[in-house]
């Protein structure tokens, strides 16, 4: 059985009038403005010749931060947990020449799964694992798609703009009046050199200050 036609029409719908009703006018200014800009210099990159290097803000390949020569990474496995497409697995050890006491024994990224969310980066309590600039990745077969620690470890100088915008966007809050202090952070080991070297400075000046007693057997000696 037929329908009944339904009339989709909202009540104040601009009436088109006749040039319109004919399309063409509109497809000819169209294309004139197509021509119009025939002119200028082209805005396309000439890739991969030409290589664009993406603001601080882009979220390519997520990479992990190596200082001093190892991973920051603390293996809390957060990063996995947050994961979407489950792309992150790892296994962790512990250490003991360092305060941090965990580190990966294994990490792996798998790029053909990775969105390039950026929540890895978002949850990582010790900014071990941030978002880089590549945007160029290929891949001849699945298994090279796995990233292991090779390839992850980048070091801490070449992330550098990347870690300075998070400290610039993370730590700003919305009121406006709430400062950031880095102190507050000695409960991770994001800063914890930069840590250590101020409590060294801060007791050798309090050293220099007020020197200790000397003990009694140095006065009677
Ligand atoms: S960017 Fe997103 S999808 Fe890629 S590894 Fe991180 S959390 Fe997973
Ligand atoms: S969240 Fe950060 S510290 Fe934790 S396992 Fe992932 S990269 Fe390592």
């Amino acid at each position: 059985m037929p329908g009944t036609p339904v009339n989709n029409a909202t009540p104040d719908e601009r009436k088109l009038n006749f040039w319109e009703r004919l399309y063409l006018p509109e497809i000819f200014k169209g294309l004139g403005y197509s021509a119009s800009k025939m002119s200028l210099d082209s805005y396309a990159f000439e890739y991969p010749e030409e290589q664009w290097y993406p603001p601080d803000s882009y979220r390519g390949r997520p990479v992990l931060v190596e200082e001093q020569g190892r991973p920051r990474c603390v293996s809390c496995g957060l990063c996995a947990r947050s994961c979407p497409p489950l792309a992150i697995s790892m296994q962790a050890h512990e250490v003991h020449d360092d305060i941090k006491e965990r580190e990966p024994e294994w990490f792996e990224i798998n790029m053909l799964r990775c969105i390039y969310c950026g929540f890895c980066e978002e949850v990582c309590p010790e900014e071990a694992i941030v978002m880089s600039k590549e945007y160029d990745l290929t891949f001849q077969t699945r298994d090279e798609a796995h990233f292991g620690l090779d390839k992850l470890l980048v070091p801490k100088a070449r992330l550098q703009d990347r870690l300075d915008f998070l400290e610039r966007r993370r730590n700003g809050q919305p009121a406006g009046d709430w400062q950031h202090k880095p102190e507050n952070n000695v409960h991770t080991l994001r800063n914890r050199l930069d840590y250590v070297a101020r409590v060294e400075d801060a007791v050798a000046e309090a050293d220099e200050a007020d020197p200790a007693e000397p003990l009694a057997e140095d006065v009677e000696a």
